[in-house]
């Protein structure tokens, strides 16, 4: 995967956005009264926010931080270059468009080119790191403001509205299947893959401000008997409380996903190796006294701590095997134990 095609796919984005704040405007300047004139601006604004955004991502990209978001980058970024063209050539189209009719079907016909997977999975990215408002939502926003104004100004057709509302249920479909390539469907916390784009993203920044960062590899004991006991169904019941309470036992700014079957793994930035034992022992404990827990669940857990080099990527698979290792040691010590 290449930092190239990366900075590219921002690129396109970035342009694909300004089309859309051009087309935008050109329906404010254009419109025939007042109040069309100030909601076509005001979402011109609204709009412009998600610049900002690309912006950031090109930082990002441009250190590589964004290189494992897809599996075929060099495709993403052909299909959003064709995107990108056909997004310019409609904001052209609205130069002169007049009829208010038009300048909805042009809006909505902007929004459905917006509605790639990849622009949401970017999106949905900016959304986990930016710790505000992600640019998509507000797409989501943008096609109920546009139905919102369609009524208000008496303008909406059986056709119009059937375009709204297929839009508005490809975006949400759209949505899941971005949500799907990061999350795990079971636990609702970071899959694998979503797993290491989060890892990747902390790890570059640990390695920038001279921080440590630690990993901590939770293993559920003897989970094989929790299932030919109770069941698959009561085993799922458990994985999904047992990353509940994992998330409730670390901050919001760490990161938390499904290793592997009954395997989970917090990546943590920033702690002192002092209080590594703490947050372990509250994960331990926490899963330990979880209340309503028949089949009395417990975690083994291997921790590891160190700087981040050059090689970060290098060096987070190092730290992570030495996470694993120290839980084989948790496990052969008795289980329900933590090692560092
Ligand atoms: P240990 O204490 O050594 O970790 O023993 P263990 O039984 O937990 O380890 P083992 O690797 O033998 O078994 C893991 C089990 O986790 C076997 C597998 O069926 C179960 N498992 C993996 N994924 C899922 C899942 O999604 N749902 C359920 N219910 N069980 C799962
Ligand atoms: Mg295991
Ligand atoms: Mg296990």
């Amino acid at each position: 995967m290449s930092t190239t095609n990366m900075t590219q796919i921002i690129d396109q984005c970035f342009r694909m956005d300004s089309h859309a704040n051009r087309l935008y405007t050109n329906l404010a300047r254009n419109a025939g009264s007042q109040e069309l004139k100030v909601f076509w601006q005001d979402i011109a604004t609204q709009n412009e926010t998600h610049l900002i955004y690309w912006n950031r991502m090109q930082k990002w990209a441009g250190k590589g931080i964004l290189n494992n978001l897809f599996d075929d980058s060099r495709q993403v970024l052909k299909e959003l270059t064709a995107l990108q063209e056909k997004v310019h050539d409609l904001a052209d189209g609205c130069l002169e468009v007049r009829r208010k009719e038009k300048a909805f079907t042009m809006a909505f016909k902007l929004e459905f080119y917006l509605l790639h997977p990849a622009f949401e999975t970017l999106s949905q990215y900016v959304a986990t790191f930016n710790g505000s408002a992600d640019a998509n939502s507000s797409c989501e926003r943008f096609v109920s403001r546009l139905f919102d104004a369609l009524q208000q100004n008496e303008l909406s057709t059986l056709e119009l509205e059937l375009v709204g509302e297929v839009i508005h249920r490809l975006w949400k479909e759209n949505r899941r299947m971005a949500f799907l390539s990061n999350y795990d469907e079971l636990t609702g916390v970071f899959n694998r893959r979503g797993l290491f784009n989060a890892i990747t993203h902390i790890a570059h920044l640990a390695q920038r401000n001279g921080h440590t960062v630690s990993a901590l590899m939770i293993d559920i004991d003897r989970f094989k008997a929790v299932n030919d006991t109770y069941g698959h169904q009561f085993g799922d019941e458990v994985l999904r409380r047992v990353a509940d309470c994992i998330r409730e036992s670390i901050r919001a700014s760490d990161v938390l996903g499904r290793y592997g079957g009954e395997e989970f793994l917090v990546f943590l930035p920033h702690v002192e190796v002092v209080s590594l034992n703490d947050v372990g022992e509250k994960i331990r404990k926490g899963i330990e006294t979880m209340p309503d827990n028949p089949a009395e669940v417990t975690v083994s857990i291997g921790i590891a701590h160190g700087l981040v080099g050059r090689e970060v990527d290098k060096d987070v698979k190092k730290l992570i095997r030495t996470a694993d290792e120290r839980l084989l040691k948790a496990k052969a010590k008795g289980r329900n134990c933590i090692q560092l």
